[in-house]
């Protein structure tokens, strides 16, 4: 292997655009991936290093790398989709993270992971959002406002009844 790769504002090529895919890939907002680490792709990268509680500098060096190539694969298509089903309306769950993130909650999973069989998560219409972090009232709060943006709203802060696959207290949300 060689040196380790950093990348930060100004820099340019293939590296660059892939950095922009994988940051896509998880929900955030680099603009287009045409291989110019400008001033989204910075705040892009602060952003993913700030929820992924790394420093935070807007430069994308090892750490980050590191943690963008767990997210990967905790989180993807290619590491998690045990169905084959093709995405019909990918990119759609990203109104959801924005949504979830203006009001300071936790993305916890979006188009990839393990999930049930059938489940819209592989049609990258669905989000979970972490509960543990936030009171009830918060919680609560939260769904009444996801259900008036015409949300469904799947509280599975419990196992749901008969659910095969349950990764702990969570909301789900989607897109129908
Ligand atoms: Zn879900």
């Amino acid at each position: 292997m060689g040196m380790a790769l950093t990348l930060q504002t100004g820099s340019r090529g293939n590296d660059v655009a892939n950095l922009q895919r994988q940051l896509a890939a998880q929900g955030y907002n680099p603009g287009s991936a045409d291989g110019i680490y400008g001033p989204r792709t910075r705040r892009a990268v602060e952003a993913f290093q700030q929820a992924q509680g790394i420093g935070v500098d807007g430069i994308a060096g090892r750490r980050t790398f590191e943690k963008l190539q767990a997210a990967r694969n905790t989180d993807s298509f290619d590491a998690g989709n045990t169905t084959g089903v093709t995405p019909r309306r990918t990119g759609d769950y990203r109104e959801l993270v924005d949504f979830a993130r203006a009001r300071g909650f936790t993305v916890t999973s979006t188009n990839g992971g393990r999930h049930n069989v059938g489940s819209s998560h592989y049609e990258g219409r669905a989000i979970d959002v972490r509960t543990r972090d936030k009171t009830n009232a918060q919680v609560e709060q939260f769904i009444r406002e996801a259900r008036a943006a015409g949300y469904h709203v799947g509280d599975e802060r419990r196992r749901p009844a008969g659910q095969a696959v349950w990764s702990g207290p969570h909301l789900h949300l989607e897109i129908r």
